[in-house]
Order: structure tokens, then sequence, then C-alpha cells
């Protein structure tokens, strides 16, 4: 009989791990490090494929994230190692990572790392205080509890730990704050350049087309709070979503099939969006919309599409039906965000009103998803009408997709039925619980 019994991915206890992970940093490199870094990963409640377009999204930080050990160098190596099972070949070593972070022959996983350095060298003398020392390298063990490649950014969490590393152990400000008070020291301003230095990272060394969506969550989410994040400038509003929480829990189905962002088809759908923009003659697709969104303005833009297309606009050589799917996606995205954002900083609903017109928008998101980006797979489907059926109040695939996680809604009473009945969908299904948590800090 196949065990049907749920699978939990625990985050672990912060102290105990950061302990044990320095303790193995003695074993790997033979001396101490100066400290332990976490930055979490990141649930978007709504808000996929449209950071990079301006769009408003929905995450919170997870208690599941990356820890990194770190040991300063003066001369500019970066040395790495990761306790992936999966990844880990032993100490990678990177001479000079702060002016190339991507030498021939080092494992992909590594410019993650020494993008970062690089892009914060990049820096240079905009923000003193977080300007690298002269030849500052690093020794650095990594150590994450979230499913590596699972739609839960493991990747910004790994390059926000590392940025925190960077700064604590080689620039002024880390000079002068250590532990608890580096965290303080680091102010939201200061967090949203380093979110800023993680995306360079991503995008311009490592090649993936990320939006900065995940970075910001990693540095700048909030214990019990709903990050709203407006991509166009970046600002945050918080949101306590603990009156939500008191009755209804979020869960995270990961689905065991891993994707990779970097591998390119993440990049063409972008690239089918971005070109839905140029034929509506804007720069990024929340500007083709007015303040306030509604349903008709939509409605008007996709027309306003279908006749810049009669007109002959260029779309790069791109199929105009894919072009206008990914128009469709954005457009409807945008709206849910901005219904969800209205609907939990607004009037009071009531709690099971508010779960109800929340799950309803998850699942209307999940079909978008699926139908306009064409992103989903049959796992992640199965996973949704599952979940539905079993009593949540709505769930949708978040991440880039083609592999990755359903963030559920569920009520607290219904948990058991839910994860028993996704359970039976397949062996590698696991759950982590979605707490709303603090953001990158020493540990
Ligand atoms: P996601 O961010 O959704 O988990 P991505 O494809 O964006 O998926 O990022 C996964 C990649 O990030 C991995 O293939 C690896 O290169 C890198 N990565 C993430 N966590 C680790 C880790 N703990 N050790 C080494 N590399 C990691
Ligand atoms: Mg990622």
């Amino acid at each position: 009989m196949r065990d049907n019994s749920a699978r939990w991915l625990a985050p672990g206890d912060p102290e105990s791990i950061s302990v044990a992970l320095a303790t193995r940093f003695s074993q790997v490199y033979n001396y101490d490090p100066e400290g332990v870094w976490f930055a979490p990963g990141r649930a978007n409640l709504n808000g996929e494929h449209i950071d990079f377009h301006g769009g408003r999204c929905l995450p919170m930080a997870l208690r599941h994230g990356t820890y990194v050990a770190a040991a300063p160098r003066t001369d500019g190596v970066l040395r790495l190692r990761t306790l992936d099972p999966s990844l880990d070949s032993g100490i990678v070593e990177i001479h000079d990572a702060a002016a190339q972070p991507t030498p021939a022959g080092t494992p992909s996983w590594t410019t993650y790392v020494s993008g970062v350095l690089w892009a914060l060298a990049q820096l240079k003398d905009e923000h003193p205080e977080i300007e690298l020392h002269r030849g500052t390298g690093a020794d650095l063990l990594i150590r994450s509890t979230l499913p590596i490649g699972g739609g839960l950014s493991s990747s910004a969490s790994l390059e926000c730990a590392a940025a925190l590393a960077f700064v604590a152990i080689g620039t002024p400000l880390g000079a002068e704050n250590h532990g608890d008070d580096l965290t303080r020291a680091l102010t939201d301003s200061l967090r949203a350049v380093l979110a800023q230095v993680c995306v360079k990272a991503e995008v311009e060394a490592v090649g993936a087309g990320t939006g900065g969506l995940d970075q910001t969550t990693s540095l700048r989410a909030a214990e019990g709070k709903l990050v709203s994040l407006d991509c166009r400038d970046f600002t945050v509003k918080r949101t306590d979503i603990a009156f939500l929480l008191r009755d209804y829990r979020f869960l995270a189905v990961d689905t065991g099939h891993p994707h990779q962002l970097a591998d390119g088809r993440f990049s063409a759908r972008r690239a089918e969006a971005e070109a839905a923009a140029s034929a509506l003659g804007v720069n990024r697709l929340r500007d083709a919309l007015p303040e306030k969104p509604k349903k008709s303005d939509v409605e008007l833009t996709l027309d306003e599409f279908d006749r810049a297309l009669e007109a002959g606009a260029d779309l790069g050589g791109l199929d105009a039906g894919s072009c206008r799917r990914r128009l469709k996606h954005a457009l409807t995205e945008m709206l849910r965000s901005e219904k969800i954002h209205r609907i939990l900083n607004g009037d009071a609903h009531g709690v099971d009103n508010t779960a109800d017109l929340v799950g309803d928008l998850m699942s209307a998101g999940h079909a978008s998803m699926k139908e306009n980006a064409e992103v989903s797979f049959a796992l992640a489907d199965q996973v949704v009408d599952t979940v539905v059926q079993a009593g949540a109040s709505g769930a949708r695939l978040i991440g880039g997709g083609f592999g990755g996680s359903v963030l559920v809604l569920v009520p607290r009473s219904r948990m058991e039925d839910i994860t028993s009945a996704a359970s039976r969908l397949s062996p590698d299904v696991r759950f982590l619980e979605v707490v709303p948590s603090p953001a990158a800090r020493a540990v």
C-alpha cells in the first residue's frame, strides 16, 4: 500500500542551523567563520510575470531560506561550497570574482554568489557605507532549507544571504555593526539598494529574467505581513494579515518538479509580453492601464493591441496569438493584484468572506497561468483541482512556472483533508507551511 501520509519540509530552528553550519565551516575551511547570515524564500499570493512590467506583487517571506556562513579574505578570492547534495562538488575557487564573476569551468550555481560580489563592487562610491573594501573576497558555506528550483525563490534567497554576508565582512557598515546591530543598521532604503544589486547579479551575471519581486521580498519583508510591492518604483506597503491567519493558513505544495528559470523558456514568455508592450507603445505593461484599473480597461487594452496589429505593429517576428495571451495574463494579473490589495487593505469583509474573495482570485490567477501565460504543467493543475475539491478557498501556481509550487489558502479545519488529497497525486509532493516571516538578517 502506498504511504499517503503528508511529507512536510520543516524550516528548522535558525539558531541550531546556524551553529551547525558554523561548525561545518570550521571543518571545511579549517578556521572559524565570522558569522552566519540568513535570507528567506518567498511565496507570492498574486503577481507572477508582472514585476518586470511595473505591476503590483503580493509576496510574503517564508521561514525557509538560505543560510550562509562566511569569513572575509583580502586577496579577492571567493571560495564557495554548497551543502545541497545535488550541487555539492566540494570547494569551488574563483579568482578576482568582483571583476569577473563567471570564469569558464565554474559550476553555474556559483554565479548566483559571485555575481552578487561583482554587482556590489559595481556600486563603487554611490553608497559609501556599503562600498566593498579593496580586494574583498570570502570563504562561504551555504545551506538551504528550501526546495531548489521549486518556485519559492531559492535563487534570490541565496543571493540575498550572500549580499548580507558580503556587507557584513567587507564594508564599513559591516565593520561598525555586528549581528543584530547589522540587521538593524540595514535601513529599508539600503535593503532596496541591495535588492537591486541581487537583481543585477541574477539578470546580468546569471542571465535569468528576474524582475525584482523575489529579492525585494527576501530583503524587505516583515513578520506577519503581506508585502504589497508596487514594481513601478519598488515602494512597499506591509499589510497585517493576522486576522486572516486566525482561521486560515497558507500552504505551499512543492510538486517536486523543479524548473530552471535560466533555461530560456521564462525569457521567451517575457519577450512575448515585451513585444506586446512595444506594440502598445509603452515601456512596461502597467503603463497601458490607468491608476485604478477595471475589467473594462483590460478589454480596451486588448482591443487596442488588436488594432495595433491590424495597423501593422511589429512583434519582432513573434507569434501574435502568443503575444496576445501573455498580454492578457499580465493585464488580468495586475487587476487581480489591485483587487486583493484593496480587499486586504480596505473595508472589513469578515474573515470568511475575505478568504473566499482572495481564494477565488488565486484560482483565477492559476487559470491565467495555465491558459494565458502558458507556464503551468499537469501536476500543478491536478494539485489545484484536488485541493479546491478538498475544501481549499483557492490555489495557484507561483513562481516563474514550468515546475515549482502551488500556493493554497486553507481553512484550518481542512488542512489534513487537503494535504492527504494532494499527497495521493505524487510521491514527490511535499508541503511547506507559509508563515509571513521577517526579512534577511544575521543569525
Ligand atoms: P527557484 O529560485 O524557484 O528555487 P531558480 O531556477 O530561480 O529556482 O534557482 C535555482 C538555482 O539557484 C539552482 O539551480 C542553483 O543554481 C541556485 N541555488 C539555489 N539554492 C542553492 C543552494 N543552496 N546551493 C547552491 N545553489 C543554489
Ligand atoms: Mg529563482
